[in-house]
C-alpha cells in the first residue's frame, strides 16, 4: 500500500464523524418554502393550513416549532404589494384620468387578491431563511433564554 492511497470517501481537513451532512443552501431552502414544502428534504407539507406551518414534516421529521415568522411576511407583502399597487395607480392614472371611486374598485380588490395571494408563499420563504441559516433553535443549540439575560444596569458580579 502506498503512503497516500486512501480506503474510503474523500476526507477534508475539520471533517469529524459527527458533522451534519445535511447542507442548508439558503437559496434552495428559501424556494423550497416558498413552494409550501419543507426546506429541509423538499417534499413534505410545510403549512397546515393558510399560513400555520405543520409541528413536524411529515416526510423527514424536521421540527417547525421553533420558526419565528412573527411580522416579517407582512411587511415584505405590504412592501411588494404597496409598490405594484402605487406604482399602478400612479401609471394608470396618467393615461386614463378615471374618478375616484373608479380608482378604488380598480386597486381595493388587487391589493386584497395580492396581499392574500403572496402571504403564504413569502412566510414560507422566511420559515426557510430561518432553517437555513439555523436560527431560533433550527440548529442543534436552542435559544437562549431571555429571562437569564441581565437586564441593563444590572451589574450584581
Ligand atoms: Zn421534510
Amino acid at each position: 500500500m502506498q503512503a497516500n492511497e486512501t480506503s474510503g470517501g474523500t476526507q477534508h481537513f475539520g471533517d469529524t464523524v459527527t458533522a451534519s451532512p445535511a447542507e442548508r443552501p439558503l437559496g434552495r431552502s428559501i424556494k423550497r418554502g416558498m413552494l409550501s414544502r419543507c426546506p429541509a428534504c423538499g417534499t413534505g407539507r410545510l403549512f397546515k393550513s393558510f399560513v400555520k406551518p405543520v409541528e413536524n414534516c411529515a416526510a423527514c421529521g424536521e421540527d417547525y416549532t421553533h420558526q419565528r415568522a412573527d411580522d416579517l411576511p407582512p411587511y415584505l407583502v405590504i412592501t411588494i404589494v404597496g409598490h405594484i399597487v402605487v406604482g399602478g395607480y400612479m401609471a394608470t392614472d396618467l393615461v386614463w384620468p378615471l374618478t375616484t371611486w373608479q380608482h378604488l374598485a380598480i386597486w381595493t380588490p388587487i391589493t386584497i387578491l395580492l396581499s392574500l395571494i403572496l402571504l403564504q408563499p413569502i412566510k414560507g420563504g422566511a420559515i426557510g431563511l430561518q432553517w437555513a441559516l439555523k436560527m431560533h433553535g433550527f440548529g442543534a443549540k436552542p435559544d437562549a433564554d431571555e429571562d437569564a439575560t441581565p437586564a441593563y444596569g444590572d451589574r450584581t458580579a
